[in-house]
C-alpha cells in the first residue's frame, strides 16, 4: 500500500515493547487495583520530572481538576476565573463544586487566559483561577502569580495538554500553587485513561489523598470523617505510566518533529498561520495547530477539514467557547478573540509515529484540499 492510500488519524497513543513489558508484570504481580510499586513509583519519577514535591495520581484528568478544587473548599456562591477557551472539563470541574466558572478571554499572541482580564474579573466570590496551557502552549503564570498573590487566590495549572512545556526554563508542574494532567489516549503521555496532580503545597497534596480515598481516615479503616470520593488510579494504568514516562524525551522529540515539519513545510501557504509562541515558552508538542483564513473567517475552517476528510486526514476543530455551552452558558460573556480562534482552529494529525513521509504526504493534502476551498 503506498502512502498515498493511507488515512491518517488526528492522534495516537505510542505504545512500545516497555509500556507491554510493565503491564504485563504488573497484572501477573496481582497488584491490578490502587494500590502497587508502579503508583508509588510513577508518582515519584512525575513529581521529580515537574520539580514539585508531590504528585498523586487520579482516574483521569477531570476529576484531577475537580480533587484540586474540593481540597480548597471551593463551593456554592464562590467564583473560579477559567479562560473561555478551553476543554469543557476544566469549566466542568468549577461547576461539580456547586461553584461558578467565570470565563475571561485568550490571548491572541499565546491562545491562553488574558491576565489583565483576570484582573478585571477578580471580584469579592472568587477563589481561584485555573490557567489552561492550551495546545500545550504555557499562559503567562507570573503575571497570573502576581495577581492570585495580591488577591489571595489559589492558582490552578490545568496542564493536561502541556506535560514537556517550559516557561522560563522551569517544567509545567512548577509554575503555579497545583498543577493537573491528563493521560486521556490522545495527550503527549498516556495511560488511556488517568491523570495525575502537583503540587508542593504539603496540606493541599494530604487534603487531596483523604478526598482522593473516598475520604477515610488514614488512621482509623472505615471511619470517613469528611465526604471523599473514588478517584484512584490502577497500579496498571501506573504501569503503561511508567514507561511512557521513561519515554517521555523519545515521544516529546518525535511529536517535535512533527509539529515542526507542518510548520516549516506550510509556511508559505498564506491561508494558514501557526500558533504562535511567547518569548521564553518551549511549548508541549500536544497538537499541531493552525488558523485557517483571516481573521473574521467563520467558513474556511470548516472547508478545509470537509475537504481533508475526503483525502483521508482526520483533524480537530478548536474547542467551543464555553459560554457558548449549554451547561455553562452567558450570554453576556465578552470574548472576540476565543469567538474568532474557535471558528479558525483546526488541529492537524500528531502522533509520534507520524514519520516524515507521512508528514509530507498530509502537507501536501492539505495544499490539495486548500485549492479546491479558496
Ligand atoms: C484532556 C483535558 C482535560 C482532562 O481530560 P480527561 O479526559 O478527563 O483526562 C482537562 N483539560 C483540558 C484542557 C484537556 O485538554
Amino acid at each position: 500500500m503506498s502512502i498515498a492510500d493511507d488515512t491518517y488519524p488526528v492522534a495516537r497513543p505510542s505504545l512500545s515493547t516497555l509500556e507491554e513489558r510493565y503491564v504485563v508484570d504488573a497484572l501477573r504481580s496481582g497488584w491490578i487495583s490502587s494500590q502497587g510499586p508502579y503508583l508509588r513509583d510513577f508518582e515519584e519519577r512525575f513529581a521529580r520530572r515537574c520539580a514539585a514535591d508531590a504528585a498523586l495520581t487520579t482516574s483521569n484528568g477531570t476529576v484531577a481538576l475537580h480533587l484540586v478544587l474540593a481540597a480548597a473548599g471551593i463551593g456554592p456562591g464562590d467564583e473560579v476565573i477559567v479562560p473561555a477557551l478551553t476543554y469543557v472539563a476544566t469549566a466542568n470541574a468549577v461547576a461539580y463544586c456547586g461553584a461558578r466558572a467565570v470565563c475571561v478571554d485568550v490571548l491572541p499572541e499565546s491562545w491562553c487566559v488574558d491576565p489583565a482580564g483576570v484582573r478585571a474579573a477578580i471580584g469579592p466570590r472568587t477563589r481561584a483561577v485555573i490557567a489552561v496551557d492550551l495546545y500545550g502552549h504555557p499562559a503567562d503564570y507570573t503575571a497570573l502569580r502576581d495577581l492570585c498573590d495580591r488577591h489571595g487566590l489559589l492558582l490552578v495549572a490545568d496542564a493536561a495538554e502541556s506535560f514537556g512545556a517550559t516557561l522560563d526554563g522551569r517544567p509545567t508542574g512548577s509554575l503555579a500553587d497545583v498543577t493537573t494532567f491528563s493521560f486521556f489516549g490522545n495527550k503527549v503521555l498516556t495511560s488511556g485513561e488517568g491523570g495525575c496532580v502537583t503540587t508542593s503545597d504539603a496540606a493541599l497534596a494530604d487534603r487531596m489523598r483523604l478526598l482522593r480515598n473516598q475520604g477515610m481516615d488514614p488512621q482509623r479503616r472505615y471511619y470517613f470523617p469528611v465526604l471523599g470520593y473514588n478517584y484512584r488510579m490502577t497500579n496498571l494504568c501506573a504501569a503503561v505510566l511508567c514507561a511512557q514516562l521513561e519515554r517521555a524525551d523519545e515521544i516529546i522529540a518525535l511529536r517535535d518533529r512533527v509539529i515542526a515539519g507542518y510548520e516549516e513545510q506550510l509556511a508559505d501557504e498564506p491561508a494558514l498561520s501557526a500558533q504562535p509562541v511567547a518569548a521564553g515558552v518551549r511549548r508541549a508538542p500536544w497538537m499541531a495547530a493552525f488558523l485557517v483564513g483571516a481573521e473574521g473567517d467563520a467558513t474556511s475552517r470548516d472547508a478545509l477539514a470537509r475537504a481533508l476528510a475526503r483525502l483521508g486526514v482526520e483533524t480537530r476543530p478548536f474547542f467551543v467557547p464555553i459560554p457558548d455551552l449549554p451547561a455553562h452558558r452567558d450570554p453576556g460573556a465578552d470574548c472576540p478573540v476565543t469567538e474568532d480562534l474557535s471558528r479558525r482552529g483546526i488541529n492537524l494529525p500528531t502522533y509520534a509515529d507520524l514519520a516524515e513521509p507521512a508528514v509530507k504526504a498530509v502537507v501536501e493534502r492539505i495544499r490539495a484540499a486548500l485549492a479546491t476551498i479558496v
